[in-house]
């Protein structure tokens, strides 16, 4: 019998995990200067918490979820995702109360489970980033927050990117539109594609979104939701571009640009990545937008009804740096080998390690007695700065011998002063 992983997960091991922990931090320093704080929700969640937030026509909701019935006939879902999740946790806790400042800032990080068909960069267990500002119906939280994903990036090194944003103004608006693009699409109903047929009716602005060649070139055609604007959400569009403006931000408008989920309003936005390695096509690294009502729907207070948050995915930021030819900046060298001849130094190697570890010291000790020669290039390989050798001498001396790998130099430390001696070597 042999065991492999689920079909589109993968194993993040060593070496790489480095990788994923400075994309953690990093967005841990970027988000911090913004003062947003990290939240911490289930993996799972009542399927009605997602289903009716994300939309119940959703690919997410209708093909994409991993739900299930517990032994008590629960329904749950693992998340796909971490708005609804958040906002959830949101109005669960209250965090809309007087202790709490306005507008509430929260970023999350962790796996999301999608059932999707496996893809470079497409994955049925993927790790998100995402943030949240919940109570701000400012433009300039939408501009913010998007200057802070850009900041994200930047910090990271990937600068070959371009804002893209649209509106979907408010629900009236968006009603309105609604209605010009069916009767539009149905004037050319034949030739859309199965999927788009479906969701001419269901979830027309979907189309706009199809991957479909020809689909495409009929969406070219379609009204734009810009002509169907009421005056608070072309005043509320003007401004966030006249912040991006101000800010000098470089954006472009995509009237076609919708997002996948049901719960946006106003500001859309994707960052995407235009570098040579995603294989010359233009991907998505970035994603987000407003979500004014979706706070009440989960019973949280009508005056904090407003929100706007984004989501990125590790492993398309890992594509985006290797694709810009970037390099993460990782250090696994280690301080200290403990070097140890035979059984007799055991004991004492222990004791070596442990006291260069209190100090602070990185430190790997030896386990199988080989040759010294070997242990050196064990050694060697780690990267050590100091390199700690026990033999029988040292143990009835009770003094080591410490090479100093850098300088090339030794010397002789009784085993009492090694605690000071390697405290003065941190410093
Ligand atoms: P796409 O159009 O690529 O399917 P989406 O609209 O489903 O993306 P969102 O739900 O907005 O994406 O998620 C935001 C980000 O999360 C995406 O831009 C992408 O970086 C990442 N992401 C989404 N789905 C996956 C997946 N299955 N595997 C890896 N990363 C993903
Ligand atoms: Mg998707």
């Amino acid at each position: 019998m042999k065991y492999q992983k689920p079909k589109g997960t993968m194993d993040i091991l060593p070496g790489s995990s480095a990788k994923w922990q400075y994309i953690e931090d990093t967005a841990r320093k970027v988000f911090g200067e913004y003062n947003f704080r990290e939240l911490r929700t289930p993996i799972f969640e009542h399927f009605e918490v997602v289903a009716r937030s994300v939309g119940e026509t959703t690919d997410i909701v209708t093909k994409e979820m991993y739900d299930f019935y517990d032994k008590g006939e629960r329904h749950i879902t693992l998340r796909p995702e971490g708005t609804a999740p958040l906002v959830r946790s949101y109005v669960e806790n209250k965090l809309f109360g007087p202790e709490y400042v306005n507008p509430f800032k929260g970023y999350y990080m962790g796996p999301m489970f999608r059932y999707e068909r496996p893809q470079a960069g497409r994955l049925r267990q993927f790790h998100q980033i995402g943030v949240e500002v919940i109570g701000s119906k400012n433009p300039a939280t939408d501009v913010e927050t998007m200057a802070m994903a850009l900041a994200f990036y930047q910090q990271l090194g990937v600068s070959h990117v371009k804002l893209v944003i649209n509106t979907l103004g408010n629900k009236e608006s968006r009603m309105r539109y609604r209605d010009a693009l069916i009767t539009y699409l149905e004037t050319v109903e034949e030739q859309l594609s199965e999927d788009s047929k479906r969701r001419l009716h269901q979830n027309p602005l979907r189309v706009l979104d199809s991957k479909d060649k020809k689909d495409k070139v009929i969406v070219e055609k379609a009204p734009s939701i810009l002509d169907y604007l009421d005056e608070y959400s072309a005043t509320f569009f003007n401004e966030v571009k006249g912040m991006l403006d101000a800010l000098n931000i470089p954006y472009v408008v995509d009237h076609r640009m919708v997002r996948g989920l049901d719960y946006y309003n106003h500001t859309v936005f994707e960052i995407m990545s235009e570098a040579k390695g995603f294989g010359g096509v233009l991907t998505t690294i970035c994603a987000g937008g407003r979500y004014d009502g979706l706070i009440s729907e989960f019973g949280g207070p009508i005056e904090k009804d407003t929100g706007f948050g984004f989501a990125l995915g590790i492993e398309r930021a890992l594509i985006a740096i290797e694709a810009e030819g970037k390099e993460i900046p990782v250090d696994e060298s280690i301080d200290v080998y403990v070097a140890c001849m035979d059984q007799l130094g055991n004991v004492l190697a222990q004791a070596v390690a442990q006291s260069a570890r209190h100090a602070g010291l990185i430190c790997e000790r030896d386990v199988d007695f080989r040759k010294l020669k070997a242990q050196f290039r064990t050694a060697n390989r780690l990267g050590a700065k100091l390199v700690v050798v026990i033999g029988d001498n040292e143990v009835e001396e009770q003094r080591v011998v410490i090479k100093d790998m850098e300088k090339g130099t030794e010397e002789k430390i009784a085993v009492s002063d090694l605690d000071n001696y390697f405290k003065n070597y941190i410093n």
